[in-house]
């Protein structure tokens, strides 16, 4: 029905040949159009195209509730919210009604009522899609009156009597009727409300205050959990995970460049600064890589996991610093170094937790792994052989001081006096700019280093590469 045209009234729905479906079959026909269409279902999610992706899709086309598991940082909640994509872009609701019931088969007491007084005449509404969508972070402290509801006292005072449905404040989840429910975390759920839940997907029935009221309300129900807690004995009630249809787990990126294109895309952006920054690619998979190795480093608390969150963060910091720099010394363009790494401490430290307990050891490890991802994007760009011409002027005595304060200029002059480096740096990034060769130069000394050709020693804030 074309805009502006929509039924007002339960009568016009009905003249308007409106057929009314369950939310499942909703999504499974707007999924399939879209399959069919060739559309991208599941804008902005990376790296799930063969493994998450067509399960979720699985799902939705068996009419499964859906938990999905993985650890902090893997896109869940994200995906969670793109599901409401697959709903009808509005829906007829009974107008005024708690529970959006739908005209054509209201369930609440309310619009019973008022169907039976008003008929035909009873007015309806349509409800945007983005408002059939709730979501809960599950926490000890929630209960049974925020997620399913309560008695109100209110309409008791006015002389209701309490097995009355009318005197029902409804919660979350009767609210969100014919929507999409998420529960975040579900083992934090409570023993008690994990019962409720069940008993509202399986017996459709609210029990509130020891009254059932009975609610068949229309919902697809999704939940996410750490594989840990949802595994570990006594944390989710077994009827309850016997009720979710779809067990998915997720994952985090499997490749370097998927890890960069979701920095890319979620890094913090601002407008209207006149400062140019430039990344170059070796800092960009220096960033992912450390955050990989640190995925496998038995150091750090797997359980948990090493959200894409510290990538995206990372990313920002050292960007953040070469933009300090630049403003700092009046240069152009902000570009990244080696030497800007140190400044990531801060944007990882709170978001990965260690095995133990010791504050110096977290400074440690983020270098050793720093140190690994440097060497692991080096080696992938250079063969020693061809950096003997460079080492070899190092051999004679020669030494250069670098630090993430330094101006650009500086290692100009450094690309002119080692003869061969200019031609080396080259290898990484084409730019003439000095920003760019600055950046290129600190990778190829760190890199020697790294590969035991070159010593590294600290002076005074500055950084010193000889023989
Ligand atoms: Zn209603």
């Amino acid at each position: 029905m074309a805009k502006g045209n929509k039924a007002r009234t339960i009568g016009e729905l009905k003249a308007s040949g409106y057929r009314s479906v369950s939310i499942r079959e909703e999504m499974r026909r707007n999924l399939i159009a879209l399959i069919r269409e060739k559309k991208n279902i599941f804008p902005g999610i990376i790296g799930f195209d063969d493994t998450v992706i067509p399960q979720v899709e699985n799902a939705i086309i068996s009419g499964q509730d859906i938990i999905f598991l993985g650890e902090r940082g893997q896109a869940k909640s994200r995906l969670m919210r793109l599901m409401v994509n697959l709903l009808d872009e509005e829906t007829p609701v009974v107008r005024g009604c708690e529970i959006n019931d739908n005209p054509l088969a209201p369930i609440c007491r309310w619009c019973r009522d008022r169907v039976a007084t008003q008929g035909d005449a009873t007015e309806i509404a349509w409800l945007p899609r983005q408002e059939r969508y709730g979501e809960k972070l599950a926490t000890p402290d929630i209960t049974i009156a925020d997620l399913l509801g309560d008695v109100d006292p209110i309409k008791v005072a006015e002389g209701r009597y309490l097995s009355d449905e009318l005197t029902i404040h409804y919660g979350l989840i009767p609210r969100t009727n014919r929507g999409i429910f998420c529960i975040n975390e579900l083992p934090d759920l409570t023993e008690k409300l994990q019962v409720g839940l069940f008993n509202l997907m399986e017996e459709s029935d609210i029990q509130i205050r020891g009254y059932r009221v009975r609610l068949p309300l229309d919902i697809l129900l999704v939940a996410s959990a750490n594989p840990e807690d949802y595994t570990s004995r006594g944390r989710i009630i077994t009827p309850l995970k016997d009720r979710y249809g779809a067990q998915i787990r997720t994952h985090y990126p499997v490749t370097v460049e998927d890890e960069i294109t979701i920095m890319e895309q979620e890094r913090r952006r601002f407008s209207g600064d006149d400062l140019d920054c430039y990344v170059p690619k070796y800092m960009k998979e220096i960033i992912a890589e450390l955050t990989h190795f640190a995925r496998k480093s038995p150091d750090i608390n797997q359980r948990s996991g090493v959200s894409v969150r510290v990538s995206i963060a990372n990313y920002e910091t050292i960007m953040s610093n070469a933009v300090r720099r630049a403003v700092t010394l009046g240069e152009k363009l902000a570009v990244p170094r080696i030497s800007d790494l140190a400044y990531i401490l801060s944007s990882t430290t709170g978001k990965v937790e260690l095995e133990s307990f010791e504050d110096t050891r977290e400074e440690k490890l983020l270098d050793d792994l720093t140190k690994k991802a440097v060497l692991a994007v080096f080696n992938r760009y250079y063969q020693l052989p061809r950096l003997e011409e460079v080492i070899t002027q190092f051999n004679s005595g020669f030494s250069v001081e670098v630090s993430d304060t330094m101006p650009a200029r500086s290692y100009v002059r450094n690309v002119k006096e080692i003869i061969g480096l200019a031609k080396v740096v080259k290898g990484v990034d084409d730019s003439e700019r000095p920003e760019t060769l600055a950046s290129a130069v600190e990778f190829v000394l760190e890199g020697l280093h790294l590969n035991k050709r070159l010593n590294k020693s600290k002076l005074e804030g500055k950084i010193v590469y000889r023989r």
